[in-house]
Parts: structure tokens; sequence; C-alpha cells
């Protein structure tokens, strides 16, 4: 039986060739052949050249998504065994520095739509696309098998997912259920007063994303750096990751500022188990708290932002921007001289041009001068396929005011 062929249209083969891994519906002339939601297209040129093999994804505005470039290259369960043992082995370095890693990042990993993050002895997935979904089985089989591994267990993007025409799940897939909260731990800079390692538990079944910022592994060290005698506010702490760097440092005070009770409950464990102080843990919204503070002159050395996506659709740009600079306006305001200010977006929309452009038109407003001093991006297990610049996200600056 012949494979299921998508064929494209006239003259849209270039961005196949120029090894995007994404087919958008607009580009595809016709598909001849059975092919369900998740299964393996041929990619084919209006001229009938095989270009790729395909993920076709019928619901979705790119309608398939590639696995392989190479024809002698079938799409079966070898082959994901082979590219998960790949992007597992490409970590190997990073095992002296922590036990929760990215295992897979995606299409920069040559695996369209399947996230995988390694916490412990904890696998947690997320398949978000229909060929992700197709191969469900045969993923969890393979990271199962992985050495020290007890269970694999399934999150959910519901949003993303939705975009696919897939419904939202979550579950064991192989192995134990994971503990309310897993622990892990990551190499810490060794300071006369402290241990080695940072530990830090996750809620893998409730907590943002997988659980935990793993992308923010290498911005971690930064904080931990600017730390010293420093009073520092960080803001949008989650379960208090950037917070636990900076104590480690000795600063004078930290006020982590979180709109989510449970996420500072998970704050106060993970200082707690690091032995260091649990005062500062501040509930509110960080736009009436920042004026709050602006209004009563409190003011500090370090203000770190790492606010949650703000843009999440084209739509949402000019919205996003606002809020973005209304943040580091405010930080802007509450920095003492020769202060810095550690921001971040996470929005992949907001390119980092533009990203530098609103800091700095907050700046202007906060007439403040401030320069770039270290530019910030995703930790290394959280790769970009030069092929795929979509899949940078994440970036940020430290800046130091006059
Ligand atoms: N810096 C964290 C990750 C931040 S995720 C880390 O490194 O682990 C974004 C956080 O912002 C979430 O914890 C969420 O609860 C919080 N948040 C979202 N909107 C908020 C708001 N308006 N005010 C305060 N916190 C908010």
């Amino acid at each position: 039986m012949s494979e299921p062929t998508l064929t494209l249209k006239p003259n849209r083969e270039k961005s196949v060739l120029r090894r995007h891994p994404w087919i958008f519906s607009g580009a595809a002339a016709r598909v001849d052949g059975e092919a369900a939601p998740g299964d393996t297209v041929i990619v084919r040129s209006a001229s009938g050249d095989f270009l790729a093999r395909a993920a076709y994804s019928p619901h979705s505005q790119i309608v398939a998504r590639i696995w392989s470039w190479d024809e002698s290259e079938p799409i079966d369960a070898d082959f994901l065994r082979r590219r998960i043992a790949r992007s597992i082995g490409a970590r190997a370095a990073l095992s002296e520095t922590t036990n929760a890693v990215r295992w897979v990042n995606a299409e920069s990993d040559g695996l369209p739509g399947l996230i995988v993050d390694r916490y412990a002895d904890i696998v947690v997935c997320l398949f978000l696309t229909a060929g992700a979904e197709r191969w469900k089985n045969e993923i969890a089989e393979a990271l199962g098998s992985q050495k020290g591994i007890v269970g694999v267990y399934e999150r959910c993007d519901a949003d993303v997912r939705s975009k696919e025409g897939l419904k939202s799940v979550e579950g064991v897939l192989r192995g134990m259920r994971p503990p309310d909260l897993v622990e892990v731990w990551e190499r810490a800079p060794s300071t006369p007063s402290h241990p080695q390692k940072w530990r830090y538990a996750v809620d893998v079944l409730r907590g943002h994303k997988t659980g935990f910022y793993l992308d923010q592994r290498e911005n971690r060290k930064v904080a931990f750096e600017f730390a010293r005698r420093q009073s520092i506010l960080n803001v949008f702490s989650y379960t208090a990751a950037l917070t636990i760097n900076g104590w480690w440092n000795n600063p004078t005070e930290i006020i982590s500022l979180d709109s989510s009770a449970p996420s500072l409950a998970l704050a106060k464990h993970n200082l707690t188990i690091n032995n260091l102080p649990i005062n500062g843990l501040t509930e509110g919204n960080a736009f009436q708290l920042l004026r709050k503070y602006r209004d009563e002159g409190q003011t500090f050395d370090l203000v770190i932002l790492d606010p949650p996506k703000f843009a999440h659709s084209e739509s949402q740009i000019n919205k996003a921007t606002r809020a973005y600079k209304d943040l580091n306006w405010l930080a802007f305001r509450i920095l003492n001289p020769g202060g810095h200010l550690i921001t971040f977006s996470c929005s992949g929309l907001i390119s980092e041009d533009l990203f530098q452009k609103i800091v700095f038109s907050a700046a202007l407003d906060a007439k403040r001068n401030a320069q770039i001093i270290q530019r910030l991006s995703q930790a290394s297990d959280h790769p970009v396929l030069l092929s795929f610049p979509e899949a940078a996200y994440l970036k940020g600056f430290v800046c130091r005011v006059e």
C-alpha cells in the first residue's frame, strides 16, 4: 500500500528545502490517500519530488510537521527511539549540574509537538500536536525504558492541543504516579555559609507547564551573582527558584511577589528545605504592588521581572507591549541609583529587538539612564534549531541604572 502523500502548490517547496519543519495549510495543494490526524504523509513538490515525511494535522493551520527529510527513513517506533536517545544524549553533560532537565524540546530536537521534562526519576511529557499524539504509546515506551526512570506522566496544554483538534488529557503513561512533590537538585556556586546544591520541590501534577521553569536555569546563576548585599524585589516569583538563588549570596532582604497563593505556599516549602528565610513572601498583583512601592517611596537595589507570557497571538502584541512597558517603567521608578534590573519576556511573538525597545522606552519615561550589561536567553536544554528560529522565546536583559 502506498503511503499517503501531501503535494505542495507550485513554488511552495522552498521552506521545506531550507529545513523549516512546518507546512502551512496555504502551501498544500492536496492530499492523496487515506490520512487520519497524526498519520505520516510523504511531502512532495508540485512536480512530484520527495521532500520529507511529516505528521498530518488536518485541523491545524500548520497542516503538517516534518519528522524527517531522509527518504530512506521510515517513521516508526524505532525512529522515535533513536530521536529520543539522541536528544537525551545531547544533554549528558547537564547531569553534573542538575537532575531536572528538558530531555526533548520539540521541533528543535527533531520531534515536533513533543516536550519532555525529566525531574529526578519522573518524566513529564506534553503532546502538543496530532503527530506527537499518534505516537504517544511508542514515545512513552521509549521514555519509560530510560535508566533511572520510574514513572512517565502526561500533562496537557489545553489551548495548544485544541488548535490541533486534540482533547484535554492528563495521567500516568508508564510506571508510578508522581508523588505530590518531586524533589530535584541543581548545583550551586559553593559559598562558605551554604552547601553545594539547591533543592527544589516541583509540583509536576498541578504546577505551571510541567511544574518548573527549567528554561531559567542559567539565569538563576545571574540572579545569584547580582544578589550580594542588595535589597531585592523578585516579581513573579512562582515557587521561589530565583529567590533561593538570590538568598544564597547573602543579600539584605528579598521580597518575592506573586499573585498565586499555591505558588507562594510551595515557595515557602522550597525556602525551608534550603534553610533560607521565608520572610518577604508577598501575595498580590504585581501591577498594583509595584505602584504601591513607588507611591510609598520604597526602593530596591535589584528588581527581577519574570512575568507570564503576555502575547499568545499576533492580536495581543500591542496589549502585551503596554503591559511590559508598564512593569519595566515601574521597576525603573523604584530602583536605587547604581541598581540593577533583570527583566524577561517569554512571549515568542515579542522579539528581542522589540523587547529592547520596550525596556528603553520604559527607562526614558521613568527618566532613568540605563545600560544593558548582559543579555539572557533560554537554558541550553531548550535549544533553537537554526532552521527554526520560532523556537527562541525567552529573552532578558540585565540593566544597570545610573
Ligand atoms: N520567575 C519564576 C517563574 C515565573 S512564572 C521562576 O523562575 O520560577 C509567572 C508567575 O507570575 C506565576 O507564578 C504567576 O502566578 C505569576 N503572576 C501572573 N500574573 C501575576 C500578577 N498580575 N501579579 C503577580 N503575579 C502574577
